[in-house]
């Protein structure tokens, strides 16, 4: 994976240049098979659906965002379809089936993460089963083998979000699901600068459908956001191997600190799904949530008294980000206290110098 990270998505022809260049480009000579860039794409996309389409283990349809990609996927649902979510999942696809609801085009029913049963007995009765490789901000990991197996058996659509274990961590097609998606946004890209999207199938008939999706709505990938989704892609797996060791001895300490009254990262053992982590994950992600002890003042404290970690929105970049998630609209049902970090690259105990100061600053000693 390291080296097809690498070495994937080039022009090896004699005098190409090793990097496929951005292809600002609508329309071709006609005679070949490119004659409108909508439909019928550019050297740029194809570069990164072939790097990811790799990693995931099927054929990658490349889209404007992660959101662009996943409602390729619930466009192709016939109406009336069922569909079933998690409970904790990702506020966008909350909104845009919320969306489908009140258009009558789908129903929706929530089932907690870790209610295999419930998966398992859902498989035989929904026709689009949601999943994400973790929650968020809980980061429950459910137990993707199990309900796999049972859509296989019983006939429902499965989608994996996996963008937080990202296919370096997990490869839900392998273990039967028929489309993953990956917001490029985040740990592809991974330096913040751009926004884009992946679906990845097996199914000739699925990938066609995601591709026709994609025409219509034109929900395409612009070029220069190709362009540096592939140049980040390169050292996607240096950057999650360094944010990850960060990850693991940040929650390590975190969990024993005395401003900090819970935190929940997959790798400890005190997490209620750790043992799924265990036996699913590669790796256990860059992703910790953890309550600051006191109320939410307190913790919004923390956040502006951070100065090497920013205090900003979403994850899976080089550098570490922190948000208090009670504090995002439609998040009001989480703890108060709750600070999200995406941990990055940066040196450890610099890491860890800033948490530890600001904490001890924002008076939450307990
Ligand atoms: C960010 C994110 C998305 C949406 O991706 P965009 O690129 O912002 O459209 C979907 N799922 C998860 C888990 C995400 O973190």
């Amino acid at each position: 994976m390291e080296s097809w990270l690498v070495a994937a998505g080039r022009d090896r022809r004699a005098g190409a240049p090793l990097n496929v260049p951005p292809w600002p480009a609508s329309n071709f000579i006609l005679g070949e098979r490119r004659t409108y860039a909508r439909g019928d794409g550019t050297p740029g996309w194809e570069a990164l659906e072939e790097i990811v389409g790799g990693l995931e283990g099927g054929t990658s349809v490349a889209f404007a965002s992660g959101m662009a990609a996943i409602a390729a996927i619930f466009e192709q649902l016939p109406a009336g379809s069922s569909v079933v979510l998690p409970e904790d999942g990702y506020q966008g696809v909350g909104g845009l089936v919320q969306a489908g609801v009140r258009h009558g085009r789908w129903t929706v029913r929530h089932l907690a993460v870790t209610d295999t049963a419930g998966w398992v007995e859902a498989c035989g009765t929904a026709d689009l089963i949601w999943l994400e490789s973790m929650s968020n901000p809980l980061l429950a990991v459910p137990d993707l083998d199990v309900i796999c197996a049972a859509a296989r058996k019983r006939g429902a659509i499965l989608g994996v979000d996996n963008t937080f274990a990202t296919p370096l961590n997990q490869r839900p097609l392998a273990l039967g699901a028929d489309v993953a998606v990956q917001s490029v946004t985040k740990f592809i890209g991974g330096h913040s600068d751009l926004l884009g999207g992946v679906a990845t199938a097996r199914e000739p008939g699925v990938v066609a459908g995601l591709r026709r999706a994609r025409e219509l709505a034109g929900a395409t990938p612009g070029t220069l956001e190709t362009f540096l989704a592939v140049r980040g892609a390169r050292t996607l797996a240096l950057r999650l191997e360094r944010a990850q060791r960060n990850a693991m001895t940040l929650a390590e300490r975190l969990a024993s600190h005395p401003s900090v009254a819970l935190t929940r990262y997959p790798g400890l053992k005190t997490h209620p799904t750790h043992a799924a982590a265990r036996r699913l994950l590669q790796g256990f992600g860059t992703i910790i949530s953890f309550d600051v002890r006191g109320d939410a003042r307190a913790a919004d404290a923390v956040c502006a008294g951070l100065r090497l970690i920013q205090h900003a929105t979403s994850l899976g970049a080089v550098e570490s980000t922190i948000e208090r998630r009670a504090g995002v609209a439609g998040q009001q049902h989480l703890p108060p206290s709750l600070l999200r970090l995406s941990v990055g690259i940066e040196a450890l105990e610099d890491l860890w110098a800033d948490l530890d100061r600001a904490l001890r600053a924002a008076g939450t000693r307990g």
